[in-house]
């Protein structure tokens, strides 16, 4: 069964629902599905997800300027995920990356995706756009917006000001390495909270969504 299933979709022949997403999985995580003896699946799959992720992690902190901070913090935790469903499955972690499932990346396999941001439709839905941007979420960016206020430095809270988006980013989600040197570790926590509920309720949304479109 689990190599019938492997076989029709490295012939790129059409598949059940489960393989389906299991194709997905490949292409979000690289998986390497010849590996896996039937019946391990979900362990196998588990597992390669999260080396991935770790491997991910590891070339972003050595390649990207922006993700030096990461050198001094633990390694990525993956308890922190913010649904069940694997669709959803999200953690913090990966919203500071820009590796979360969004619509911006579920559009490359999904044919009656747009991309498009699952609350307000206006743009392209990144983490990014979700936490910046997205008009949605006005109230939440405003308490996220007070606890910098209030936690960064008068040089800090200027510096923010001046940024363009993607740096702003980084501060929103506590990881910026000059700025949020100030922040205690209750705002880092009250940020991840804040940024934790906004993709909660992107995902019920978008969930709702799908629902609606079978
Ligand atoms: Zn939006």
């Amino acid at each position: 069964m689990f190599e019938e299933g492997l076989e029709d979709l490295t012939m790129g022949r059409g598949v059940s629902k489960w393989w389906e997403k299991i194709g997905k999985l490949v292409v979000l995580y690289g998986l390497d599905l010849t590996k896996i003896q039937g019946g391990e699946w979900k362990k196998h799959v588990d597992k390669q997800v999260r080396r991935k992720a770790i491997q991910d992690w590891r070339e972003e902190v050595e390649n990207k300027y922006t993700m030096r901070y990461f050198k001094f913090k633990e390694e990525p935790k993956f308890e922190d995920y913010l649904a069940d469903n694997w669709k959803y499955r999200f953690s913090i972690f990966e919203v500071r990356t820009g590796q979360g499932p969004l619509n911006w990346l579920l559009q490359k396999w999904e044919t009656d995706n747009d991309g498009k941001c699952s609350m307000c439709g206006s743009e392209e839905e990144t983490e990014e756009h979700l936490v910046v941007r997205c008009r949605r979420f006005g109230s939440i960016r405003n308490e996220m917006l007070e606890i910098l206020f209030q936690g960064l430095s008068e040089e800090g809270w200027n510096t923010f000001q001046q940024m363009g988006d993607s740096d702003k980013m980084a501060v929103f989600t506590a990881v910026h390495p000059g700025v949020n040197k100030d922040l205690s570790a209750k705002m880092v926590k009250r940020l991840s909270e804040l940024v934790g509920g906004l993709i909660v309720q992107r995902n019920v949304k978008a969930e709702r969504w799908e629902r609606e479109k079978r």
